[in-house]
């Protein structure tokens, strides 16, 4: 008889969204003709920019001729677009990364998710917390952990960093020495960034104790402080650690998919190369991002793309600028919004995160999403983003003044 993977049963489904969305339906049920305004987005709402459009026709054509045509790409992605990920984010920010060490992927959840498989199933795992789930649940899956505990809203297992205002958002070094160190910086949801000496402090941490960090730095193209774009800028980082990038936010390409995994030549553990564990892995179960998408990914880089997406960006966070402003004006707490598209803040009153979504979804028809959906660290807070349209941003504010 075939047995399932009981680690599966241990998941505790997607109550964060589904929870969001019973309530706001229930508000639309009672207030038919009330204005809802989402600020709760985890998507891009701006299209495709130009330059990488005319960049994915032109490759649709050359798909069209026989002499131009490309059947499976290369498992670690084509040259021309690694070549230009070396050269305009590593090289061009003091970085020696080559583009042999670049995997190109079909975005970063897929790669959060997936590059724990190369790590021994006994490996102590540890997040900041609170934290995008896919580290976490992914762990969970591969059987790393212990039941959840539901008072504690933890899993068994799994060591918690605590980021909260008191630690500036940046996790402290844990009782528990772990052997993976999952670290998202600017952060999802907190919106704060790391400084490169907190940085630094983490890949000594690392290299002492031969851990690995997984950093994932999806929102590094929001960054407008000093903050460090990867963590190749630290000293000994490519004996410590895998970055993660993604084209998600960087340039609307959450419908699109791409990402890239950075795995240095120099990492090893147990005498072997994570590196070439990583390529194997790419070579058995990796079908390859399209040509077109990875032509569109390189146009990202090119004079216009470059020009065309600074815009989408500058955008996007002249909606956390009017976030944040509001938000000081109205007395709230509020961190993140600088380095990053997401906003944080404290709940006034000590109201919970949810009792906070059901004042602001009834008393202003604003919707954001609930601190606590993020960890247990996350309770007391409160996200809202940047994605959405400069005008409701300004209205929402006007009505959270009101509060
Ligand atoms: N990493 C973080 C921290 C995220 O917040 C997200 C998406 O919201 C992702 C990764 C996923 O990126 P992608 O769209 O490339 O899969």
């Amino acid at each position: 008889m075939a047995r399932i993977n009981r680690n599966f049963l241990k998941l505790q489904g997607s109550y964060l969204f589904s929870e969001v969305a019973n309530r706001v339906k229930q508000y639309q049920q009672m207030h038919p003709d009330k204005e809802i305004i989402r600020l709760g987005i985890g998507d891009v709402t701006l299209p495709l920019v130009p330059a990488v459009t005319d960049a994915l026709q032109a490759a649709v054509r050359e798909m069209g001729h026989a002499e131009t045509f490309r059947g499976y790409a290369p498992e670690q992605g084509y040259e021309f677009l690694r070549e230009t990920i070396a050269l305009h984010d590593f090289k061009e920010h003091g970085c020696e990364i080559s583009a042999d060490e670049i995997f190109v992927s079909d975005g970063a959840k897929c790669d959060c998710g997936n590059i724990q498989e190369i790590f021994d199933e006994a490996s102590i795992v540890a997040v900041c917390d609170p934290v995008y789930p896919v580290y976490v649940d992914t762990n969970v899956m591969a059987g790393r952990t212990g039941k959840y505990d539901k008072a504690l809203g933890k899993y068994e297992r799994i060591v918690y960093m605590p980021c909260t205002k008191e630690n500036h958002f940046v996790p402290e070094f844990p009782e528990t020495v772990p052997d993976l160190i999952y670290l998202c910086f600017p952060n999802n949801p907190t919106g704060e960034a790391i400084t490169k000496e907190q940085l630094q402090a983490w890949v000594d941490y690392a290299n002492v104790h031969e851990s690995v960090i997984l950093y994932d730095a999806a929102y590094e193209a929001y960054i407008s402080s000093d903050a460090p774009h990867s963590i190749y800028e630290c000293e000994g980082a490519k004996t410590c650690a895998i970055e993660l990038r993604s084209f998600s936010k960087k340039a609307g390409f959450t419908g699109v998919r791409l990402g890239f995994a950075v795995v240095p030549r120099e990492l090893e553990r147990d005498g072997v190369s994570l590196r070439d564990l990583w390529m194997r892995r790419q070579g058995t179960k990796y079908n390859g991002t399209p040509y077109i998408v990875q032509r569109a990914g390189e146009a990202v880089y090119s004079a216009q793309g470059k020009r065309e997406i600074e815009e989408q960006i500058a955008f996007y966070m002249r909606n956390a600028k009017t976030i944040l402003a509001g938000l000081k004006e109205a007395g709230y707490e509020a961190y993140g919004g600088v380095d990053s598209p997401y906003i944080w803040l404290k709940t006034p009153r000590n109201l919970s995160s949810w009792e906070f979504f059901d004042v602001l979804l009834n008393e202003a028809g604003i919707v954001g999403t609930p601190g606590s959906g993020f960890g247990p660290s996350g309770e007391g807070y409160f996200r809202l983003t940047a994605f959405g349209t400069y005008e409701n941003t300004k209205k929402a504010m006007e009505k959270i003044r009101q509060l």
